[in-house]
């Protein structure tokens, strides 16, 4: 079998990729596998999702979306991608509190690594999870719901804590969402005023390219029913608001991004930055994030400054954003608010290694967390420390699946090393 991760940077090694069509098609499949993975979207830039034997993709599982009214949940199959089912929820009026760049990934593939959206009152996507049906590594189907004992621990499991099948998630009623840039915001004002830009509009994201010209785009989402952004004029800390459609990339066609320009429309069709009817690719790329205590924030995004001259040459765009801390026993904002600094490399694979070797001395007094399906060079050692719960977590795994067909070597190497 040659099959690759989106990005193409990464060739898997197992040799079979089945796709059950039922529950116990799939419960046959684990038992009778020694190492099985779970395979999402691909969108993962490292070997997480990759095994020596079979991967499994649950594309071809029955779709399903149930609303639960009264409990404000939504189940979906796992293997949905947020854009599969979102139109679908917003049109019975519910909504999901927030989405990723991308409405291209599967549910369970970023819960399984706690994948983000923007926004200072806003968890993580795993953050919306209710609840879990998964087949773990005993062939067993079993349910979890928030409260239970070792659920904080199966959300965020790294494909560990068996293959899930089922994601319940926590609804609102549905909201629209108006998104406006801003292009060119100094360091020296986002240093002054950082709390007051992250917590301008109901999600903030800031674009950096590291240079002397600091944020060059702010993208502010706003909520109608909380139009904080309505109030900004057309300066915002010395950024000026664009009057046409941006893409994160200077010279790159804007018309693949979500509307712009202050109009309103659905949450699924602003919270994302890219269109699910394009992809969203400057060709090839990598992707590294950093997530870090908020109460670090300035100071890490100073550390990683001061290494503009080696980033600069292989980078195509930063981004910054924010997040609620959580209970998730692997979640990157374990425990405390934080902000995400990401990198969309070109794919310069030895220089961006050096790169990341360099911006993990740099970052590790800040207790950075490194995004679980993004390239990074911190060593297990420093991430083990960086995770409270990650002893308990190891026993679940080992009570969910004693004989280890879940592991591969990304996680015997971060996890078990
Ligand atoms: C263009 C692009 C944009 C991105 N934007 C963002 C962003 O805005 N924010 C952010 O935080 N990240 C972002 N990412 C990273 C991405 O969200 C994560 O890597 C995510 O885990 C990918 O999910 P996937 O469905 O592709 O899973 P895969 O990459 O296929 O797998 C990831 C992990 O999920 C596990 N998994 C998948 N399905 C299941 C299942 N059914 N049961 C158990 N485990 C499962 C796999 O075993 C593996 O451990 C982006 C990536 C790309 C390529």
């Amino acid at each position: 079998m040659t099959s690759t991760n989106w990005a193409g940077n990464l060739r898997y090694n197992a040799v079979m990729l089945e796709e059950p069509t039922s529950t116990i098609e799939l419960q046959e499949l684990v038992l009778l596998s020694p190492r099985v993975r779970a395979l999402g979207s691909r969108h993962s830039f490292n070997a997480i999702a990759d095994t020596l034997d079979t991967q499994v993709s649950l594309a071809k599982m029955p779709t399903e979306i149930e609303i639960d009214a009264e409990a404000r949940t939504v189940t979906v199959s796992a293997g949905a991608r947020y854009g599969d089912f979102a139109q679908e929820l917003a049109t019975a009026g519910w909504a999901i509190h927030n989405l990723a760049s991308l409405p291209h990934i599967s549910v369970a593939g970023a819960i399984a690594t706690g994948t983000h959206g923007s926004g200072d009152s806003n968890g993580n996507l795993a953050t919306a999870v209710a609840g879990l049906e998964l087949v773990t590594g005993t062939g067993d189907v079993i349910s979890v719901r928030r409260g239970e004992p070792n659920f904080d621990g199966m959300v965020v499991s790294l494909g560990l804590a068996g293959i899930v099948t089922r994601v319940t998630l926590d609804i609102e009623p549905s909201f629209e969402v108006l998104q406006d840039v801003w292009e060119n915001l100094p360091w020296e004002q986002l240093f002054a005023n950082y709390d007051a830009i992250t917590s301008a509009a109901y999600s903030v994201s800031l674009f950096t390219h590291w240079g002397d010209d600091g944020i060059t785009q702010a993208w502010l989402k706003s909520r109608t029913d909380d139009p904080r952004s309505a109030a900004i004029g057309d300066d915002f800390y010395g950024a000026t608001r664009q009057q046409r459609q941006r893409h994160p990339l200077p010279d790159i066609d804007a018309s693949v991004t979500t509307t712009q320009l202050g109009v309103a429309g659905p949450w699924w069709d602003r919270l994302p930055h890219f269109k699910l009817e394009f992809t969203p690719s400057n060709g090839e790329e990598l992707q590294s994030e950093f997530i870090v205590p908020r109460r670090n924030a300035v100071a890490a995004i100073e550390a990683v400054r001061a290494l503009a001259p080696s980033i600069r040459p292989h980078l195509l765009v930063s981004e910054l954003r924010t997040m609620t801390g959580d209970s998730l026993w692997l979640s990157p904002s374990h425990s405390e608010d934080c902000i995400g600094i990401h990198f969309t490399w070109k794919q310069d694979i030895p220089e961006v290694e050096a790169v990341l070797r360099d911006l993990d001395v740099a970052l590790r007094p800040f207790e950075a967390r490194p995004h679980w399906g993004k390239l990074f060079e911190t060593d297990a050692a420093t991430i083990a420390a960086l995770y409270p719960r990650l002893d308990e977590f190891r026993a679940l795994v080992s009570e969910l699946d004693p004989d280890g067909r879940f592991r591969n070597e990304f996680v015997d190497r971060w996890i078990f090393g």
